[in-house]
């Protein structure tokens, strides 16, 4: 037999083959996608970002906008700015004043530190919280813990008044427009937030600059919107905050708080805390302050200031688009906000970077001949921190499109803090995530990060499972949509599958004047070596969504899902005194049912030639919009996601079933029936248009 061995064709064949570029060959995007993103990029663009302090609507968040305007253009992409004219407030006086027993002027500066020029600035807004009302209030202190409704619950066993009180609480555990809520209805006169050492000081480890948790002085400045009633402009709740729109008087808007508050360092609060009298607080209270707490009041008396300079100023997001080639109307939207309260080198800038980064990748593909399927639009939001404003006016804007047509929104704020991935998501989309962790691997030892998360997730197994890399179910745990980010409208409002990922790590400096370059080049990602990997990760899911032939949303998993937090909130129904004949049984069953199908349907990447893939899709893409309702949530008409919203009580978290939990509360059973047989009814509608797709794929021949 003649072989080819030694024949110059044969060499020159294989020649050929091996200088011939990979796009010309094989158009293997999936590899180029992971090739292009590079940390020494990430890191000129994150430095950049964090150059100055840049708060929505300032002009320095404007020269933000232009940068990030001029980049997307570099990339070859047409970006264009949109603005909208937004209720915003800046701080003008925030003062704390200690009358008794000491006397102190406060609040302390955030200290600056030799090795970091950044924390010497004079540009930064002192610590203030957005849409405090302007006042004054003066009286003595009751320490609330975290200021949870089951604190003050707490608070009235033992027998402590907090009703004409200035109330501080402590940062965490929810979101702090939870805490002011909660402190107005318990009738305080004003509220303070503190970090607790405890919770992101040195408890936790070495303090800034030594490490990467709170020093001393720190202070966390934040929004207490009252978000879980409504986000976005405060007087244009539901229509996009155009010039010409219709405003409400901010007396009428509900979402605006109504107690003067002022976030203050743990330096500022033991001056306070350690005067307090009253009883010894329960143990799990206890923070990290070197004394033991008392709940007030007592010997300690304080005033608060506030004065707010509240006008309607402008707000610019920065929207940029790639074309889709089969479904240009298909939108696939991947964003993050821009305005930050400081540098924000970790929230929001690590996340911008990310995104340019993947803009930046997908762009590159564009100039060698990729077109994807569907449209591919980056989105960077203005005013997030303030109330999700940019993301807001955005969505309520185009609202009825996106309703028809967005086939999801991918959000990476606070995209690189550390090394580990942590993801949130409609359950629809949770495999989708697992499998692009099995794409990317993890800088820290080049195995898929897939193997990484499992096994973080998974301390106590030695074995990974057999099935992990095949695709056939989730392995991976990753939580639910509450609120907190641009997510929000897109997903409760509009009904778009939404997805929010990023690195967390030892992020002690959130909203602080040190969460800047020197902090992320020395604690966050030295190397930039994860904001690369995180930017081909967004790259990947983008590509992914635009392209797929038949969209990758997981019916079983959202039924699966629903089933579970069914049975859990049946359990308490006894314990909330629900009646006996009311009960789930029948989402259960509908659930149940739903499941049944969806399995049934089974992967769908083996589908006949001949089948029509656009009514695939666009039956898969009705699941979500079902789940609507135009009437919104109980109390809260702009949440229109009747499976999933933010807890009224938590905030970030999200609340599975938010309106029979709602009724099941406030013991009001007609009303919770009512919820009730809603809630069925639209779980049924996904089970049988389940079914209706599963019988058009047999009678289309597959299985
Ligand atoms: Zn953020």
């Amino acid at each position: 037999m003649k072989t080819l061995r030694g024949d110059r064709r044969f060499w020159g064949m294989v020649f050929s083959v091996l200088v011939i570029p990979l796009p010309l060959l094989a158009q293997d995007w999936e590899s180029q996608i992971l090739q292009v993103p590079q940390p020494d990029s990430c890191r000129a663009t994150l430095f950049r970002l964090t150059e100055e302090p840049h708060v929505a609507g300032t002009e320095e968040g404007y020269r933000v906008v232009q940068y990030i305007q001029n980049r997307l253009q570099a990339f070859g992409l047409q970006p264009e700015i949109v603005a909208y004219d937004v209720y915003l407030p800046y701080p003008r006086t925030v003062r704390l004043t200690v009358t008794r027993p000491d006397s102190f002027v406060g609040p302390t500066p955030e200290t600056g530190f030799p090795m970091d020029k950044d924390s010497y600035a004079s540009n930064v807004f002192p610590g203030f919280n957005a849409y405090s009302p302007d006042g004054e209030a003066q009286g003595q202190v009751v320490y609330v813990n975290y200021g949870r409704p089951e604190d003050y619950e707490t608070l009235r066993r033992l027998g402590v008044d907090v009703r004409g009180k200035i109330v501080l609480a402590r940062y965490g555990k929810v979101f702090r427009g939870v805490k002011a809520k909660v402190a107005e209805e318990n009738g305080a006169v004003g509220l303070l937030i503190y970090s607790d050492p405890a919770d992101d000081g040195y408890m936790k480890g070495d303090i800034y600059p030594d490490g990467p948790y709170r020093p001393e002085f720190g202070v966390q400045r934040g929004s207490i919107q009252y978000m879980f009633l409504y986000p976005g402009d405060p007087l244009t709740p539901g229509v996009a905050a155009t010039g010409e729109a219709k405003r409400i008087d901010p007396a009428e808007a509900e979402n605006l708080p109504a107690i003067p508050t002022l976030p203050i360092s743990y330096g500022d609060a033991r001056r306070i805390l350690q005067h307090l009298g009253g009883p010894n607080v329960p143990q799990h209270w206890q923070g990290g302050l070197p004394f033991a707490y008392h709940t007030g009041p007592g010997a300690a008396e304080v005033s608060i200031e506030v004065k707010m300079d509240y006008q309607i100023r402008p707000i610019w997001n920065v929207i940029a688009k790639i074309p889709g080639s089969q479904y240009p109307d298909q939108w696939v939207v991947v964003g993050n906000h821009h305005d930050a309260w400081t540098y924000g080198a970790v929230d929001p800038s690590s996340g911008t970077t990310v995104v340019l980064e993947a803009a930046r990748t997908l762009a590159a593909l564009v100039k060698q001949g990729y077109r994807p399927r569907r449209t591919i639009v980056f989105a960077f939001w203005d005013g997030e921190e303030y109330g999700l404003l940019g993301s807001t006016e955005w969505v309520e804007a185009h609202r009825d499109f996106l309703r028809k047509n967005a086939v999801a929104y991918v959000n990476i704020d606070v995209g690189v803090a550390g090394k580990n991935f942590g993801a949130s998501a409609t359950p629809g989309l949770k495999l989708l995530i697992q499998d692009i962790l099995a794409r990317v691997n993890d800088p820290k030892n080049g195995r898929p990060l897939l193997e990484q998360v499992w096994r973080t997730q998974n301390k106590k197994k030695k074995q990974l499972p057999p099935g992990l890399f095949t695709r056939d179910s989730l392995y991976l745990r990753f939580g639910h949509l509450g609120s907190g980010s641009d997510y929000t409208a897109f997903f409760d409002h509009a009904g778009v599958p939404s997805l929010s990922m990023g690195f967390g790590g030892p992020y002690g400096v959130y909203h602080a004047i040190y969460d800047n370059f020197y902090w992320m080049s020395h604690f966050g990602d030295p190397e930039f070596l994860y904001h690369a990997a995180m930017a081909r990760i967004a790259a990947l899911t983008a590509h992914r969504l635009a392209n797929a032939e038949i969209v990758p949303f997981d019916i079983a998993q959202y039924a699966r899902e629903m089933l579970k937090h069914a049975e859990k909130l049946q359990k308490t129904f006894g314990e909330e005194g629900v009646p006996e004949d009311m009960h789930l049984g029948g989402i259960i069953e509908t659930c149940r049912n739903w499941l049944d199908e969806a399995r049934a349907l089974g992967g769908l990447s083996d589908l006949p030639a001949d089948l029509n893939r656009d009514i695939v899709n666009e039956m898969i893409m009705e699941i979500e919009r079902l789940f609507l309702s135009e009437r919104g949530l109980p109390g809260r008409p702009w949440y229109k996601h009747q499976l999933f919203a933010p807890g009224l009580y938590t905030g970030y978290a999200a609340r599975a079933y938010p309106g029979i939990f709602y009724f099941m509360k406030r013991k009001d059973w007609d009303k919770l029936a009512a919820e009730i047989a809603l809630v069925q009814e639209r779980l049924a509608r996904a089970l049988q248009k389940t079914r209706e797709l599963r019988e058009l794929l047999q009678s289309a021949g597959k299985n």
